[in-house]
C-alpha cells in the first residue's frame, strides 16, 4: 500500500509491537488508533480505560478469565491436521478450531472476558452490537453466565441474513433491538449502541465485538483474543513439530486475525496474511476490502484505514458474509500493513463459497462464510508454495449461514452416491 511510514520508523514500530509496547499511552498503534469521541462519552471511556489497566493484568481477573475459558468456553480448542485438504492443495494444512469454542466462534473469548470486566466495574447492564449475530449470541451467553442483563443492537439487513442467531440471542435472555438507520448492518448497529451508551454511561457497559473502535477497545479485544495464537503456536510446536511458514485469518474488524497473529509477530519467519471480503467486485460498494483498497480516516471513534469516497463519505459495503461486511478495520491491522509485517489480500463471494464447499467435502467441517475467505486465499497461496506448512484460523462454524447457503446449491464437490 501507500507507504506512509519511513523504513526506519516502520522497523522501530515493529520492534515496539513485538515487545508489547503498543498501543502507546495515547492509545496509538503508530499513526493509527486513538480516541475520537463526543465529549459526553469521555468520562465513560476514561473509566473503562482505568478499569482495563487495573483488572486486565490482575491475577484474580486472569484466573477467573482462564477458568471460564477452560470450563465454559471449552479451551484449548483443537488444532486439526487437515489431511485431505493438504493432499488436494499440495501443502501441509493445519486448522485452529475456533468453531469448536462455545457458541461456535472465537467471539466468545472476548465476550466472556469483557462480561467479567463489566462485573468488576460494577455495571448493571450490558449493551452490545452485532453483525453476523455471532457477537450478539456470544454476548448474550456471556451475560447470562455472569448474571447481567444484555441488550443487542442489530441492523435489519443482518437480522434477515442471520435469523437463527436472532432467535438464539432471545433464547439466551438478551433483548434484540433492530436498527433501521444508516446501512442497516454492523456500522449502524455500532452507532446505535454508542448512542445508547451516552444516555446511561454510568451503569451500562458497552461490550464491543471486534478489535475496532476508540482506545482501549482495540487493545482490550486483542488481549482477550490472543489466547488463539498463544495456543496455536504451542500446538504447532507440539503436534506439527514446528511453526508454520504462513498463517491465514479472515479480517472483518480484525479480532480473530489479531488474536492469531499477535503472538506470532515476533516469529519473523512466519508470513502472516489477513483476508478481506472481495465481495462481488472491486468497485465502490461491491466489497469490504478495507485494507486492500481503503484510505486513512476516522470511523467510529478511531483513526484507521476505512472505505470512503473522495469527500470522506463512508462507503456502503458488500460481502456474502455478514461478519466481514464492515467499512472499517482495527487500527493495529492498519499499522501491521503499513510496516509490512502482515499482508492483506481479498477473496470474493464466489471463491468463499467454493472454499466452504471444499472444506465441507474434504474435512467434514462446515466452516463459517467469513472463515471460508481465509481458506480461499490459502488455497491460492498453496499453488505457488508447494510443500509449505500452513496454519489457518478457523474462526467459526457455518451453521448460522444456512439461510445464505441454501440459496447456493452444492456445485463442485459431490460425494459419490452409493
Ligand atoms: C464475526 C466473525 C468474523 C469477523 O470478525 P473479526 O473481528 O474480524 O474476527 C470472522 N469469522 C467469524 C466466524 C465471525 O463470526
Amino acid at each position: 500500500m501507500k507507504s506512509i511510514l519511513a523504513a526506519s520508523e516502520a522497523a522501530a514500530l515493529l520492534a515496539s509491537s513485538i515487545k508489547g509496547e503498543l498501543p502507546d499511552e495515547r492509545g496509538r498503534f503508530g499513526p493509527f488508533g486513538g480516541r475520537y469521541i463526543p465529549e459526553t462519552l469521555v468520562p465513560a471511556f476514561e473509566r473503562l480505560e482505568a478499569g482495563v489497566k487495573r483488572y486486565l493484568p490482575d491475577a484474580d481477573f486472569q484466573q477467573a478469565f482462564r477458568r471460564e475459558l477452560r470450563q465454559w468456553v471449552g479451551r484449548p480448542t483443537a488444532l486439526t491436521f487437515a489431511a485431505r485438504l493438504s493432499e488436494s492443495w499440495g501443502t501441509e494444512v493445519w486448522l485452529k478450531r475456533e468453531d469448536l469454542a462455545h457458541t461456535g466462534a472465537h467471539k466468545i473469548n472476548n465476550a466472556i472476558g469483557q462480561a467479567l470486566l463489566a462485573k468488576r466495574l460494577g455495571a448493571k447492564r450490558v449493551i452490545a452490537e452485532t453483525g453476523a449475530g455471532q457477537h450478539g449470541v456470544a454476548s448474550a451467553a456471556a451475560c447470562a453466565r455472569v448474571g447481567l442483563p444484555c441488550r443487542v443492537f442489530m441492523g435489519t439487513v443482518d437480522m434477515e441474513r442471520q435469523a437463527p442467531n436472532v432467535d438464539r440471542m432471545r433464547r439466551l435472555g438478551a433483548e434484540v433491538v433492530s436498527v433501521e438507520t444508516g446501512d442497516r448492518t454492523l456500522r449502524a448497529a455500532i452507532d446505535e449502541a454508542m448512542r445508547a451508551w451516552v444516555s446511561d454511561p454510568n451503569d451500562t457497559y458497552y461490550l464491543l465485538g471486534s478489535a475496532v473502535g476508540p482506545h482501549p477497545y482495540p487493545y482490550l479485544v486483542r488481549e482477550l483474543q490472543s489466547v488463539i495464537g498463544e495456543e496455536a503456536r504451542q500446538q504447532m510446536l507440539d503436534q506439527a513439530g514446528g511453526l508454520p511458514d504462513v498463517a491465514f485469518a479472515c479480517v472483518g474488524g480484525g479480532s480473530n486475525a489479531i488474536g492469531l497473529f499477535y503472538p506470532l509477530l515476533g516469529d519473523a519467519e512466519i508470513e502472516l496474511i489477513g483476508v478481506e471480503a472481495g465481495g462481488t467486485g472491486s468497485g465502490l460498494g461491491q466489497n469490504a476490502a478495507t485494507l486492500a483498497t481503503g484510505t486513512p480516516g476516522v470511523l467510529q471513534g478511531c483513526y484507521s484505514i476505512i472505505l470512503q469516497d473522495d469527500d470522506g463519505q463512508v462507503q456502503e459495503t458488500h460481502s456474502i458474509s455478514a461478519g466481514l461486511d464492515y467499512a472499517g478495520v482495527g487500527p493495529e491491522h492498519a499499522l501491521l500493513q503499513a510496516i509490512g509485517r502482515v499482508a492483506y489480500v481479498t477473496a470474493d463471494d464466489e471463491e468463499a463459497l467454493a472454499a466452504l464447499e471444499e472444506v465441507c467435502a474434504l474435512e467434514g467441517i462446515l466452516t463459517a462464510l467469513e472463515t471460508a475467505h481465509a481458506y480461499a486465499a490459502a488455497k491460492r497461496w498453496s499453488k505457488d508454495n508447494p510443500g509449505k506448512r500452513i496454519l489457518i484460523g478457523n474462526s467459526g462454524r457455518g451453521d448460522k449461514d444456512m439461510p445464505t447457503l441454501s440459496q447456493h446449491p452444492v456445485r463442485i464437490f459431490r460425494h459419490a452416491s452409493a
